[in-house]
């Protein structure tokens, strides 16, 4: 049915490839381009010989005209980001460019500004839909799932959603003092910023990790998890109508918590450039050099992770509660593609959002998040591509 370009190739882009090839039906052809062409050669290498046509290629993301090259020179019909966040909009410019679909995992971010916002990605609405090219923004667990989630809730079991938490939780254990799951950059950025939720069509901002809540998670136990500001927020808070509170909260181990504040009191989370022996270097990028690879912590770590939102609402003039989340098996996950379940639930979701877009089911020109696309589909996706989800109508709030 469809060729692919996939741009990245690390832990999430691992499992996109292995997801990519047991749906063959649907991704005939795939090109892994990243750069660093010889970890594409990886992937093409432990693949090969299977239903999918895979082939890989060097690429520098950053630069539109190289992008434009690549695109033009292998004809996909979509590419799938999952590079980092600061290639978002030379990806994006090279689709229009070239008339080719577009779909990512985490939105667009400067490489100066921690801010996540959309309004960069948003810009190109109306350029995508005069080009008749879908963007979807947002395919992964959180955000992806979890906007999918909402738009299931609210098409099924709502007539009025007043307010989402998501919840996030991460049981695994990599025998590691001190490591991130994804890219440590990426991680360490969101963790330090300040948090904020959305409270009656107000941001509320909070220091970072300020407010800490227990909570006891299905297949996991109790928790500490922290309120955190998540790019999800800001499109579930403008496209969940009526709603008037939606949070997010992560769990951190008091062992994280202590390494991230002794890391923070040194200066080595900070983004501001310092010269260091006549070399201007930025302090979180070197420490993101000294830190595990997270694509090294999946033989490690075990344990499982539990995504989820409780959403509370009105259905028939009567209130009504409302859980679904997945669990997912760190081991398991290692076991079926060598990615632990953080690069796993980010890469199913990547991969289920192509497959949907290939198949005219998730197709409409313009740029959208995924709660803006019919979840049905989607959600009979999650189970059948291992991602099984799990509903509870009577459960804990969190307060
Ligand atoms: P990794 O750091 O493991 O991989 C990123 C890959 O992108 C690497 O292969 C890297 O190349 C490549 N890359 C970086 N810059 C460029 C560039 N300029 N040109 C070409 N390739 C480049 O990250 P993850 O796989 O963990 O994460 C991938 C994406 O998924 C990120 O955007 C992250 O924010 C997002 N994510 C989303 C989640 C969600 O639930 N929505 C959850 C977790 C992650 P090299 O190998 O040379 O370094």
């Amino acid at each position: 049915m469809g060729k692919v370009l996939i741009i990245g190739a690390g832990g999430v882009a691992n499992v996109v490839v292995h997801k990519c090839c047991q749906n063959p039906e649907v991704f005939e052809e795939i090109c892994i381009a990243s750069r660093t062409k010889s970890k594409c050669d990886g992937m093409k290498a432990l693949l090969d010989g299977g239903k999918t046509k895979i082939t890989t290629a060097q690429i520098d993301a950053d630069d539109t005209e190289a992008l434009i090259k690549l695109i033009k020179a292998y004809q996909p019909d979509m590419v799938i980001n999952v590079a980092l966040p600061y290639q978002d909009l030379t990806i994006m410019d090279a689709c229009l460019a070239t008339g080719v679909h577009y779909l990512d995992t985490a939105n667009y971010e400067p490489l100066d500004i921690p801010k996540f916002e959309y309004k960069w990605q948003w810009a190109y609405r109306e350029k995508f839909e005069k080009a008749g090219l879908t963007a979807i923004l947002g395919s992964g667990f959180d955000p992806g799932v979890t906007g999918v989630f909402s738009a299931y809730a609210m098409k099924h079991y709502f007539d009025e959603i007043h307010t989402i938490d998501i919840l996030d939780a991460n049981a695994g254990d990599h025998g590691y003092p001190f490591a991130t799951n994804f890219n440590p950059e990426i991680n360490i950025r969101e963790i330090t910023a300040k948090g904020r939720y959305w409270e009656q069509g107000e941001w509320v901002e909070t220091e970072p990790l300020e407010i800490k809540r227990v909570y006891n998670f299905p297949q996991i136990g109790d928790k500490d998890m922290y309120l955190l500001y998540h790019e999800e927020l800001e499109s579930l808070a403008q496209n969940i109508k009526g709603l008037k509170k939606i949070r997010f909260f992560m769990t951190f181990s008091e062992k994280y918590i202590t390494h991230l504040n002794v890391l923070e009191n040194v200066g080595m989370t900070s983004i501001k450039p310092i010269m260091y022996e006549g070399m201007e270097i930025q302090p979180l990028q070197f420490l993101k050099a000294v830190l595990p690879d997270p694509a090294s912590l999946g033989p490690r770590t075990k344990g499982k992770t539990n995504i989820g939102c409780i959403f509370t609402g009105i259905k028939d003039g009567q209130p009504k509660t409302y859980y679904v989340y997945n669990v997912c098996d760190h081991e398991a996950c290692f076991a079926e593609v060598g990615s632990q379940a953080i690069s796993y639930t980010t890469g199913v979701p990547a991969m289920i959002g192509a497959k949907l877009l290939l198949e005219g089911k998730w197709k409409k020109p313009g740029v959208y998040n995924v709660e803006e696309m019919d979840p049905d589909p989607f959600m009979e996706e999650l189970n059948k591509q291992d991602l099984p989800w799990v509903e509870d109508f009577n459960p804990t709030l969190v307060d």
